[in-house]
């Protein structure tokens, strides 16, 4: 399988999102080495969001181990315009994660972790985009590609409908 790359982007870092995908990206490569007692390769100030995603997909059943699947991921500035984060990943090779310094330094906890979900969505769970959205307009999933019409809606009172939804659709 080929590699692919989604970049998350939000214009001016509101909760309005657009995403754009392409394959075949070249991969950022200069990863910041961890102790082994967290995370290898992925930043240590993103480890309880990392051990988060572990903790909601084993309360749904799913034994996720992001230590074995050695997803690694950094923070630094995305030249791309607006865009919070990517994720590139690929059946064989391990996922690796970017997130944008400027959001990561600006966004609530809740919006990096919509945001680092939705790539551990891709590298941990395989899933691809699912779009679609209510009768009221938000998105059906966290997994949306951005490029059809749905408007974000990731909050405390969604968040778990969210998370099952996430989880329900792993590709694993
Ligand atoms: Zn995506």
């Amino acid at each position: 399988m080929r590699k692919s790359i989604c970049f998350f982007s939000f214009f001016a870092f509101t909760v309005l999102s657009f995403y754009a995908c392409q394959k075949d990206s070249p991969i950022a490569d200069n990863l910041i080495e961890t102790d082994e007692t967290g995370y290898a390769n992925v930043p240590s100030n993103m480890w309880s969001l990392f051990q988060r995603f572990e903790e909601e997909a084993l309360e749904r059943g799913y034994q996720i181990d992001l230590k074995t699947q050695e997803i690694s991921a950094e923070i630094s500035e995305i030249s791309e315009e607006g865009v919070a984060g990517s994720c590139t990943y690929g059946s064989h090779d391990p996922g690796h994660i970017v997130i944008d310094q400027t959001f990561w330094n600006q966004a609530s906890d809740l919006l990096k972790e919509m945001v680092i979900f939705h790539e551990l969505g891709h590298c941990s769970l395989f899933r691809g985009h699912t779009e679609g959205s209510h009768p009221n307009g938000t998105c059906l999933s966290i997994m949306r590609s951005g490029l059809e019409d749905c408007n974000d809606n990731y909050r405390v009172s969604t968040r778990e409908t969210y998370l099952d939804e996430l989880f329900e659709n792993a590709d694993l």
